[in-house]
């Protein structure tokens, strides 16, 4: 009896405390027109006038998407406004301490990073929906849903008030817009993994099962929280989106959208692909949301935020979506070995990876890798592939140097332990090195500034052989000859799409949008090139046929090897005691 006064007196205090609040209401009055309704309300307000600002990109998707594009009649209940740039909205307040600010949204792109809306349900990603106070992003909120009268549901992180109908406790706007939110009828079911109740809203039909994607689901859940011995959610959501082209998924804090291909859950290789996406954005949870370069939060919303680590955001990442499903039992070891060696032969056939480090990549994402253009193969490398190989060097180097004690886990855990647990803050290029370099046991400068920093090819041999494994590339003194094009169908003509630096087609001038019709006179078949092409060998001349904007042109060629490469990775025959504990350690044997 006596805490109950107590508990009260708590209470107004802690209210009083907070001053300022932000209501924001969100309602969908004609969802087929695919418009959200939008209502601020802001009390307290002390000052004459209030920015208020729409995001310009959404975090975990390094691309300025001008949220501002969609939104409509904007407006205040009191005073008046005046658009200050392309995203704020500068509103006065006329000595009112009370203000509401409504706008619409137009919300039709179905994708992770963006919001939808039509008759059957609704997504919202929160930087493509509310706006903010200039300067208080930090203000606690509520967040009031209106539905359809004829839906039922909604799917969210974010803390539902007791008692209250589709209302939500936001701590501050970061949160806000780092909680997705699925609205309509969708399935839902829960299970839980690493003591962690996990939430499932499964939007559009498919060939899943529910129960077999409970226990698949925990498994990587679990692999996923032994890397760093400790998850740091209560509640996790996942919003699942079954769709007849999907692919891909989105990061953050306490849930993830993921993008599937709806008949992708049948065994084999589309299921395996699926249990490495849910893998992905599971492992963001810890790096990119928790474990994190300085660059990338707290957030600006208001323009690019640049880093040089992307390539252990999503490298690591990525390294670990494929090495995780090998821990939980998935691949065997010369799948996953396989699969290896195609993510090397992906990267090294790619002339970008001969121009562009992994650093630059990951700070000019913003204009490069998703801005990409015909061109982007020959003068980019992708951070992914490129971030997990250098993430499987690092992991072997340290294996080698800590006689398998230690792995690159030990690296995230040291800085979940001290940049995440003990300082709360994102680290800097140096501070990652130094946590690299501490758990090798050495330093590591010549490959930060030569293989990362620079475009220095990654020495394969060396780290494998620390495993007892052996690269080779299998293409090596084939005799084949290449032209150097890729092409696509396009109505029945053969087209030009890209062509690949330092290849015969490069060097003699095909061009992208050329439509190649005969070979030394023969015409094409089938649209494939390789049946004529094979029939020559390197050093032979060919005149290739080719319209050109409607004119026809004869282009002289002469053929080259082919010179892509094709690996393989195998354990050799006799390893060492060290190599052997090595190969144990590294793929869990
Ligand atoms: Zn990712």
């Amino acid at each position: 009896m006596r805490f109950i006064p107590l508990i009260l007196l708590v209470f107004v205090a802690s209210a009083s405390s907070f001053g300022q609040t932000i209501g924001y209401q969100l309602s969908m009055p004609e969802p087929h027109t695919h418009y959200f309704h939008v209502d601020i309300k802001i009390d307290e307000l002390k000052d004459d006038s209030i920015d208020v600002k729409m995001p310009v990109w959404a975090p975990g998707s390094y691309l300025v998407r001008e949220f501002s594009k969609n939104v409509e009649n904007f407006n205040t209940d009191k005073g008046n406004f005046k658009l200050i740039n392309k995203n704020t909205w500068r509103v006065y307040s006329k000595g009112s301490s009370t203000i509401t600010i409504s706008y619409d949204v137009y919300a039709f792109e179905m994708s992770v990073r963006t919001s939808f809306l039509d008759a059957s349900h609704s997504y919202v990603n929160g930087t493509s929906l509310f706006m903010y106070l200039d300067g208080k992003k930090n203000l606690s909120s509520t967040l009031e849903i209106t539905l359809p009268v004829d839906w039922k549901k909604i799917t969210t992180s974010l803390e539902r008030t007791s008692g209250k109908t589709f209302t939500y406790k936001v701590p501050n706007y970061d949160i806000l817009v780092d909680s997705p939110i699925e609205m309509g009828n969708h399935q839902e079911f829960e299970f839980e993994a690493s003591g962690v109740k996990h939430n499932v809203a499964l939007y559009g039909e498919g060939n899943f099962n529910i129960e077999l994607l409970k226990t698949d689901m925990a498994k990587i859940i679990e692999a996923c929280t032994d890397v760093f011995g400790q998850n740091p959610n209560k509640e996790y959501t996942f919003i699942i989106h079954n769709l007849t082209h999907g692919s891909g998924g989105l990061e953050h804090l306490s849930s993830t959208t993921l993008q599937v291909n709806r008949w992708g859950y049948e065994s084999g290789r589309k299921y395996e692909r699926f249990l490495s996406l849910v893998a992905h954005e599971y492992f963001h949870l810890w790096n990119v949301k928790r474990i994190r370069p300085i660059a990338l939060g707290p957030f600006d919303y208001d323009s690019e935020n640049y880093t040089n680590l992307l390539w252990l955001c999503e490298g690591f990442t990525s390294y670990y979506d494929e090495l995780l499903l090998k821990r939980a039992g998935y691949y065997d070891a010369d799948k996953y070995l396989s699969k290896l060696a195609s993510t090397i032969s992906r990267v090294e056939n790619q002339p970008g990876n001969k121009v562009q480090p992994v650093t630059e990549a990951s700070f000019h994402a913003w204009i490069k890798a998703y801005r990409s253009n015909e061109n982007s193969r020959n003068t980019t490398i992708s951070y992914y592939p490129k971030g997990a190989l250098l993430a499987n060097a690092l992991d072997l180097i340290i294996l080698e140097n800590t006689n398998a004690e230690k792995n690159l886990d030990d690296v995230l855990k040291l800085l979940w332990d001290e940049y995440y647990k003990k300082q709360n803050r994102g680290f800097t290029d140096l501070e990652f090195q130094t946590a690299v370099e501490q758990v090798a046991g050495k330093k590591l400068g010549d490959f930060f500034q030569n293989t990362v920093a620079g475009i220095k090819t990654i020495d394969y041999t060396t780290y494998f052989g620390y495993a007892g494994c052996e690269i080779t590339n299998t293409k090596e003194g084939s005799g084949n000859v290449r032209l150097g094009v890729n092409t696509s169908d396009k109505n029945g003509r053969l087209i030009v799409t890209s062509v690949v630096r330092e290849t015969a087609a490069y060097k003699y001038g095909l061009n992208v949008n050329d439509e190649i019709i005969a070979i030394n006179g023969y015409r094409t078949v089938d649209n494939e090139l390789s049946t004529l092409i094979d029939n020559y060998k390197a050093g032979d001349k060919i005149n290739i046929t080719i319209s050109r904007d409607g004119i026809i042109k004869i282009i002289s060629v002469t053929l080259a090897n082919d010179t892509s490469v094709k690996y393989e990775i195998v354990p050799i025959e006799n390893p060492t005691d060290k190599q052997k504990k090595i190969y144990k350690k590294w793929l869990s044997e």
